[in-house]
């Protein structure tokens, strides 16, 4: 009998079977690299072909450490469509996280970037349990004293392209990290229907609208929640598709939006704010551009109402989580209000929106009682539906506190209006979104507490104009020490990157308390999110500017 299950198979047989000639462009160090849907398909074949030669199995996981690139593109549906789980992991976290997220998932090959992401995983390697292969995303073959590692290039050129086996919609197909409140990453387990109800959902004009005539350029880390999951939407449409390459800068996404006339692009309010600051100084056709969807961070007004007035460009506000595969909800004014005045229907876009089709939410308070949607009431938000995870991969104690009788407790306070738009007020979880990035602020704390001359610390969000938020660090030393925000700096760049280093380090006689004797990192962030703080020597003020520099 042939299978119906939602599975990925009729994506990848729609995009090599209806649009073989449709264009995949993928940004590389030495231009770009141009091929069709069904080039991608025989590639993406034999890739499946060589991991099964190498003894991948259906359930096994295969990680990856890569930039947005074609070739990360094709394990994006080899892996799965082999009946293996794609397991896409952040290339910048600290090394003791990514060591945590590849042996928690118990990856056994790693598809890896050269550059940063092979030196990590080298680097790393006598501290993974289960790891045999490396395969490099590169026609290149590195340096190295690791006997495992071998390129893409020679294994797909020497492939047997592999048959695509019957898959069943349950069997899980990718896995994400996202960060916890208590700092150890929570993996998350994606099904093959997950999958594709998702790029169903987001296909719908109802969501974003996806269509066969759009060019969709991916700016989202393929590592963050697998680039919000456009690249699958994007080959179930049809759509030309752009991969922009390792850390694209300003110039060189507009470069991408006027040469290959992107119509699509998604991402943190960060890129799109620095997009603006350059297109001030710099000429650029983007006027191919229709709609940026942005969400991870609130999507400040002003630079929704700038990209309108002046580019002609929609911003679609989105708001999502790991824990929802991305897109959960999308703001856009109803039909009705179409007639409303532009400041009312930009204070309705500003808010996170509508749940797109298929997700349900309440909202409840501390008591456990669900909340009214006057606009007013604010309670921690609750969210369930088919794109939405039930649990946390090997974590039952966060379970218990993320999951409510089948709903994600999502973490995020919010109010709902009276027309259902949902608006986010405050997080509950302990963590600081940088660029999109998440930085633990728990994990800080303890390295920080660690320091002989250091007796309390508190690490808090305050707000940044471009990276959205960024750390701050409370500090009451030791009494006699004498301690600068130099040496303190200097202690936590031995474990961290320097993206999480905090911009500023207070020094206090005491941090404030709670009632419980807990750090009140509320009464902080209202002490300092208006304060114009002095930048700590040395302090990271580049905040994630050095994320993925390895060009
Ligand atoms: P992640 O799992 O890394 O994608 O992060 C998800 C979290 O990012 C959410 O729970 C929110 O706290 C935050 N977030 C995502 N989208 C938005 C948005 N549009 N506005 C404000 N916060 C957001």
């Amino acid at each position: 009998m042939v299978s119906t299950d939602l599975t990925l198979q009729p994506f990848y047989w729609r995009a090599t079977n209806l649009f073989p000639e449709k264009e995949i462009v993928s940004r590389g160090p030495d231009g770009k690299t141009r091929y069709t849907y069904q080039k991608f398909g025989d590639r993406t074949r034999a890739l499946a072909g060589a991991l099964s030669a190498l003894g991948v199995e259906s359930g096994d996981r295969v990680g990856t450490v890569g930039w947005n690139t074609h070739r990360h593109y094709e394990a994006y549906f080899a892996i799965p469509l082999m009946g293996a789980q794609l397991h896409t992991i952040n290339a910048v976290l600290p090394d003791d996280h990514v060591e945590y997220i590849v042996n928690d998932a118990q990856d056994e090959v790693l598809l890896v970037d050269p550059g940063e992401p092979f030196k990590t995983i080298e680097r790393l390697w006598d501290r993974f349990d289960d790891v045999r292969e490396v395969i490099v995303l590169s026609d290149e073959h590195p340096k190295t004293d690791l006997d495992c590692v071998s390129t893409v290039e020679e294994l797909v050129a020497d492939a047997d392209p592999l048959e695509w086996p019957d898959l069943s919609e349950d069997q899980p197909a990718g896995m994400c990290y996202t960060s916890g409140t208590t700092g150890k990453p929570k993996g998350v387990e994606y099904t093959q229907k997950m999958i594709y109800s998702h790029a169903m959902m987001v296909a719908t004009p109802s969501a974003i609208g996806v269509d066969e005539s759009d060019v969709i350029m991916h700016v989202v880390p393929m590592y963050h929640v697998n680039s919000w999951e456009f690249p699958f939407s994007a080959a179930m449409a049809g759509a030309k598709q752009v991969y922009p390459g390792p850390s694209p800068d300003p110039a060189t996404l507009a470069r991408l939006i006027e040469e290959e006339e992107v119509t699509l692009t998604a991402g943190v309010p960060t890129v799109w704010i620095n997009l603006l600051d350059y297109l001030d100084d710099h000429d650029a056709d983007i006027s191919s551009l229709d709609r940026i969807v942005v969400g991870g961070s609130a999507a400040p007004s002003a630079v929704m109402r700038r990209f309108e007035d002046e580019y002609d460009v929609v911003l679609e506000h989105a708001w999502g989580m790991t824990e929802t595969m991305s897109i959960g909800s999308v703001s856009r004014p109803k039909s009705h209000m179409h007639g409303w005045s532009r400041e009312k229907r930009f204070e309705k876009r500003a808010k996170q929106g509508l749940l797109s089709p298929g997700v349900e939410m309440k909202l409840v308070d501390d008591n456990g009682e669900e909340l009214p949607w006057d606009g007013e009431s604010v309670g921690e938000l609750y969210v369930r539906g088919p794109t939405v995870v039930s649990e946390y991969y090997n974590r039952p104690e966060a379970n218990e506190e993320g999951f409510e009788d089948g709903w994600l407790r999502t973490g995020d306070i919010a109010t709902v209006d009276a027309d259902g738009y949902l608006e986010l007020v405050d997080r509950a979880k302990d963590i600081i979104k940088s660029g999109g990035e998440w930085i633990s602020s728990i994990d800080l704390e303890n390295e920080l507490m660690e320091h002989d001359d250091i007796t309390e610390a508190a690490v808090i969000a305050v707000p940044h104009d471009r990276w959205r938020e960024r750390p701050v660090a409370c500090i009451k030393p030791k009494s006699g020490a004498d301690l600068t925000a130099d040496d303190v700096l200097a202690f936590l760049e031995e474990s961290y990157p320097r993206w999480w280093l905090p911009d500023n380090i207070i020094f206090v006689d005491s941090v404030p308390k709670t009632a419980t004797g807990k750090f009140d990192k509320k009464r902080l962030r209202e002490s300092y999110e208006d304060a114009d703080l002095p930048r700590a020597p040395g302090g990271s003020s580049e905040g994630n500017e050095n994320v993925g520099d390895d060009d």
